[in-house]
């Protein structure tokens, strides 16, 4: 009981964690290139918003066009659906009720960090029998998943070295890449010994240094929500936001979803009101 074993083997019983779990072919970018077909005529790449003033008429976005020598340009609308993390958009100059602006700021977000790690061939499964799953460990790096494609092929393949939350992600986002990858590697040789003989090559994302998001999610607390949320979801003026932050299912794609459908709806029964 003292090992915590137990927590993690409890792992797929959680509410979240529960089977059947589905992985988009081609990774999961793949969603995103989805929705992208379906509307790319009215999508405008690389613009970065500084701004959002809005007023009795209409809403006025400032941004950067970073494709286009950095052209400052702006664009007008009855309406905004703003979809920027709550993180970015504390930073931002948005013109808001002071209860929305502390709504905004009311949320902190999480850091995470993964770790993608080549190896020469695949020693879990040639030596170990390993095909798929996750090996979790309390060392830092938590946990090693296995790919789940292209099992007893041969060559070299990826797995996840490491996936961290919590001051364990603090840490790692510290480092430089590739002291990460030292550190994954030296975690990982308690596991697999074959570790450093078979690595090829790494790379790490620290979502916590990625200026669009500057975390991986929202960490709601209850008094947070019970104070801040429903001014959060609501129109305000003629803004509303969506995302992950706007949904009881924070941390997926589930959430930004619900929430994108529950503000367009906001949305258009505000505009029917107003016309
Ligand atoms: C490490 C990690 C693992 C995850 N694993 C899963 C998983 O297995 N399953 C799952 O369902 N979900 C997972 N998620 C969560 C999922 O990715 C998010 O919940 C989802 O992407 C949130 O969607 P969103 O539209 O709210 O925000 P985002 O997808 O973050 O979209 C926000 C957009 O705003 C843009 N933006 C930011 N600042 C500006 C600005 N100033 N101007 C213009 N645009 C800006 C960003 O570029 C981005 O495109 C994971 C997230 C992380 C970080």
């Amino acid at each position: 009981m003292q090992s915590s074993l137990w927590n993690w083997m409890a792992f797929h019983e959680r509410l979240d964690m529960q089977t059947t779990m589905f992985q988009p072919v081609g990774g999961m970018d793949q969603i995103g290139k989805g929705f992208t077909r379906q509307v790319k005529d009215l999508i405008t790449l690389n613009c970065k918003v500084s701004s959002i003033h809005q007023d009795d008429h209409g809403v006025t976005v400032t941004y950067t066009d970073t494709a286009h020598g950095n052209a400052v340009r702006q664009a007008q609308a009855d309406y905004c659906v703003c979809t920027i993390p709550l993180s970015v958009l504390s930073q931002l100059d948005v013109q808001v009720t002071d209860s929305m602006k502390a709504a905004i700021a009311a949320v902190p977000y999480a850091s995470s960090v993964k770790m993608g790690m080549e190896f020469k061939r695949r020693f879990w499964e040639e030596d170990d029998q390993i095909y798929g799953g996750i090996s979790f460990t309390d060392q830092q790096i938590s946990q090693i998943s296995y790919p789940s494609h292209g099992i007893f092929s041969k060559g070299p393949a990826v797995l996840l070295g490491g996936y961290m939350f919590g001051p364990a992600a603090y840490d790692f986002a510290g480092m430089t890449p590739d002291q990460r990858i030292q550190r994954a590697l030296d975690q990982g040789t308690a596991i697999h010994p074959q570790y450093r003989k078979e690595f090829s090559n790494g790379i790490s994302m620290a979502w916590s240094r990625v200026p669009w998001t500057l975390g991986c999610c929202s960490m709601w607390t209850e008094e947070a929500r019970k104070t801040h949320y429903k001014t959060l979801c609501a129109v305000d003026n003629r803004l509303v936001l969506a995302g992950e932050h706007a949904s009881y299912v924070g941390c997926w794609q589930e959430g930004a979803i619900l929430s994108a459908l529950d503000a367009v709806t906001r949305l258009h029964k505000r505009a029917l009101g107003a016309a």
